[in-house]
């Protein structure tokens, strides 16, 4: 099967400087999409528009989708990738820590999907797709309580809009990945033995389940948590 419904759309995705977001990004373009990407310093990705976005500033994200409407056109694709991961104990993790950690994964993709889901609706069709974490099921590995609960509140966000957007066109779903190999990873053990599949995952096991659910076969699919995990959490 040869995934269509990317032509003539623009798509965003958030964070998409590096890792998970740019491999999402390049996808996303390979497949026919327009493709903004917004990082906080704006990305240079061959064939997509890099702008400045900052997703914890509500002026930034209103500038930053501001620009790829002007450049681009409204927004049909929206991939909630920024995000930031810290292992900090529970007893040493600060207000202004904990604080960063929501307003980046989680109240970042709240600021972003309220500025560009009014032009889905009115298109009467739109994709949403956050990537949460398998850390947000079950608290992640040890000390990690700000991301987890972060990631908890951005997955449980994605199902929010699916069922207030059901009716209009719009999907919205989430993605539960684990153990990554991506830089974010790389402040922890290698965990990979204990991976049933036996390997790390790929940027392109996420960038790829991602796809599939902005392309136009998953119309039907909304409100879901994919996992991409290799067996690593088996719920
Ligand atoms: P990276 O750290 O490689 O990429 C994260 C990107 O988000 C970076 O480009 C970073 O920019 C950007 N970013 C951080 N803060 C902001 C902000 N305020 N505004 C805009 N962009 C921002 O991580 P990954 O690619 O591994 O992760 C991508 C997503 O996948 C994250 O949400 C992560 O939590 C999630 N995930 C990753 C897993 C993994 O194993 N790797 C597992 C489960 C989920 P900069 O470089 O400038 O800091």
């Amino acid at each position: 099967m040869e995934l269509n419904g990317f032509d003539d759309r623009v798509a965003l995705v958030t964070g998409g400087a590096r890792g998970i977001g740019r491999t999402i990004a390049e996808t996303l373009r390979d497949l026919g999409a327009t493709v903004a990407v917004g990082d906080l310093q704006a990305p240079a990705i061959d064939g997509v528009l890099g702008v400045e976005l900052d997703v914890t500033d509500e002026a930034s994200v209103d500038a930053a989708v501001g620009r790829v409407e002007q450049e681009l056109g409204s927004v049909a694709i929206l991939v909630l990738n920024a995000g930031i991961f810290v292992i900090e104990p529970f007893e040493a993790t600060t207000l202004a820590s904990w604080q960063r950690s929501i307003d980046v994964n989680l109240t970042g993709a709240f600021l972003v999907a309220r500025r560009c889901l009014p032009a889905m609706r009115e298109a009467g069709y739109g994709r949403v797709v956050a990537i949460g974490s398998s850390a947000g099921k079950t608290g992640g590995a040890k000390s990690t309580a700000a991301y987890g609960a972060s990631k908890a509140g951005v997955m449980t966000l994605a199902k929010a809009i699916a069922s207030e957007y059901a009716a209009t066109g719009v999907t919205s779903n989430a993605l539960a990945p684990a153990l990554i190999d991506t830089e974010m990873i790389a402040v922890m053990p290698d965990m990979r033995d204990r991976v049933p599949v036996g390997r790390l995952g790929t940027v392109h096991d996420v960038a790829d389940t991602v796809a599939f659910l902005c392309s136009a076969h998953a119309g039907y699919i909304t409100g879901e948590v994919v996992d991409v995990n290799g067996g690593f959490l088996i719920d």
